[in-house]
């Protein structure tokens, strides 16, 4: 091998979305030299990728942006409660240029194989452009809702119009007046997408397999006072979200709601609904996330809500999830969305009732009838968590890859390390808190611990840290156990991988929040690592 072409670094990142980008900067402000490489044609990872019409933050801006410069957030100003994707892009463009992080990205290109050496302690890279490069550490800031889950269906090659994936949308934007178009999926990405959908579309059918539970997101614009009394007050809640249980100031109510009488309940369930936030309502009581009886009365009230605003019986009944405890799939937060289905131009398809046949090439077969469409939209969502971790070639010690030591389940002590790879970080991957709080708060979590680590590595002349089998195995464990005390593992949900045909159901975030993993986190730390070995 010709040694010459080979790129040497400290570190090398994979994915310039909001973690890649702040590891970059971390690292880079060490004095390590870091590069990052990136598939994409820009920075921002998922709000990069996912560019469909109505998408937008389930997390207030406020909340939903970097912490760590306190005149970064002085100077940029959210204009809505939800922010939508291209403010939220552009918000990642200016962290980017504040930073001058784009001169040590390489966009356009896609990591293909990580191969770990013992000799050299160093990790080797390939890409998808040829480029070779070699780095002692190798982190993966890949996102957690980032490979897209294409299902296949029969005929799907026959189809003559258009199909799109919400997680991969065309960047020109797509113009559907006047055409016929189908969604497939209504989770987040469906239920953000399909109001404006039916507004553009001459006709819109909905194949929904299960109906999801989605709370209004009452999002409104900012206006200047209230934005300014934010800023002054933005440490105080930054320093409280970071202690915080969802990386939100969300706080759980201690009664059960068992205890309480039904205009009680009511009142609070009423609240919560109308405050527009995606943890209200559950954190409205202290049992509606442990008890079945105590989540079924949450789950009738949101049947209610349906059945008030749709005006059909039959499809406020359709869109009534029935079939698993509320909050064990991510709650959605909408605008509009079952008031769309009093659309005359608006098809909700049962899917457990017609099932897709198949598609064909104008359309799609559901029990026997073929619906004409010119679009196809896939809103079904992503290989989560582990997807995008296990798509390159990573290959640790002996030969063993990534894909192969997870084949029965991600094992990652505290969700940034597994044996047998060392000096590999995974951001916020299987075993953190990550999708179960404001990702920016898990984010800046496992990026600033990653950083000290490896400041403490280089300081202490270590070649490599990796987590031992031991402590991995028993975080694996404790993260399953905890996990059991609620209700989480008893939806069908992508925190299962039960959305992906044969991957392994294992719950992947951790349950216990982020102060609670920051506390476990910085005791590893403090603890000379403990649960790690390092080899000098
Ligand atoms: P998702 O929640 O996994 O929803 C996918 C939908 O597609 C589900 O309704 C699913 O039905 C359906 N589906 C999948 N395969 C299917 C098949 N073969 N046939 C028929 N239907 C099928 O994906 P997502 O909506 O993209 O959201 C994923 C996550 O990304 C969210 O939970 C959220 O964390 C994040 N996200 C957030 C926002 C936001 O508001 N900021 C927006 C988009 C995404 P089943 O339920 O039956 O599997």
């Amino acid at each position: 091998m010709d040694d010459t072409s080979i790129e040497q670094f400290d570190a090398v990142i994979i994915g310039a979305g909001f973690s890649g980008l702040y590891m970059l900067h971390r690292l880079r402000s060490l004095g390590l030299r870091v590069h990052v490489l990136e598939a994409a044609a820009d920075v921002g990872g998922t709000w990069w990728w996912n560019r469909y019409p109505g998408a937008r933050c389930d997390i207030e801006s406020f909340d939903y942006s970097y912490s760590f410069d306190p005149d970064l957030e002085q100077d940029w100003t959210w204009t809505e409660r939800y922010a939508t994707q291209p403010e939220i892009l552009a918000y990642i463009g200016h962290v980017a240029e504040r930073f001058d992080l784009r001169r040590d990205i390489s966009f356009g290109t896609r990591m293909l194989e990580a191969r770990w050496s013992d000799g050299t302690a160093q990790w080797s890279l390939t890409t998808d452009t040829g480029r070779r490069l070699r780095a002692r550490y190798c982190v993966m800031a890949v996102g957690c809702l980032s490979r897209a889950n294409r299902p296949r269906f029969d005929g799907m090659d026959e189809f003559t119009g258009r199909i799109l994936h919400t997680g991969e949308w065309p960047h020109e934007g797509v113009d559907v007046t006047g055409l016929r178009v189908g969604v497939i999926g209504t989770g987040s990405s469906g239920i953000q997408s399909i109001p404006l959908l039916a507004q553009q579309a001459e006709q819109l059918t909905v194949f929904q397999r299960t109906p999801a539970f989605t709370l209004p997101a009452m999002n409104a614009p900012l206006d200047p006072d209230t934005v300014a009394a934010f800023k002054a007050r933005y440490r105080a809640h930054r320093e409280a979200t970071r202690h915080s249980n969802g990386g939100v100031l969300t706080t759980l109510a201690e009664e059960s709601v068992l205890t309480v009488d039904a205009e009680e309940r009511d009142r609070r369930f009423e609240a919560a609904w109308g405050s527009g936030t995606l943890f209200g309502l559950l954190s409205s009581f202290s049992d509606l996330m442990i008890d079945p009886q105590a989540n079924e009365l949450a789950a009738q009230f949101v049947r209610d809500r349906i059945a008030e605003i749709v005006t059909d019986p039959v499809v406020a009944e359709r869109l009534s999830p029935r079939s698993f405890p509320i909050g064990t799939k991510r709650l959605c937060l909408d605008t509009g969305y079952y008031a769309t289905y009093n659309r005359p131009n608006v098809e909700l398809v049962d899917l457990h009732a017609e099932p897709i046949d198949r598609f064909t090439a104008t359309g799609i077969e559901v029990g026997g009838r073929e619906i004409p469409l010119d679009v196809i939209v896939f809103a079904t969502g992503f290989d989560a968590m582990t997807g995008a971790l296990l798509a390159p070639d990573i290959i640790g010690r002996d030969g063993i890859t990534l894909r192969e030591k997870w084949s029965e389940g991600p094992r990652a002590y505290l969700g940034i390390a597994t044996s047998g790879f060392p000096n590999l970080f995974t951001i916020t991957g299987p075993g953190s808190p990550s999708v179960l709080t404001n990702m920016l708060v898990s984010i800046e979590q496992h990026v600033e611990w990653t950083a000290a680590c490896i400041d403490w590595l280089e300081q202490h002349g270590a070649r490599s840290i990796e987590a031992t089998a031991e402590a991995e195995n028993g975080w694996a464990d404790h993260v399953t156990e905890v996990a059991g005390f609620t209700l989480y593992p008893t939806g069908n949900s992508w925190y299962l991988g039960a959305n992906i045909e044969g991957k392994p159901r294992v719950f992947m975030p951790y349950i216990a929040g982020v102060e609670i993993f920051r506390t476990v986190c910085d005791d590893v730390a403090a603890n000379d690592y403990r649960g790690f070995a390092i080899s000098r």
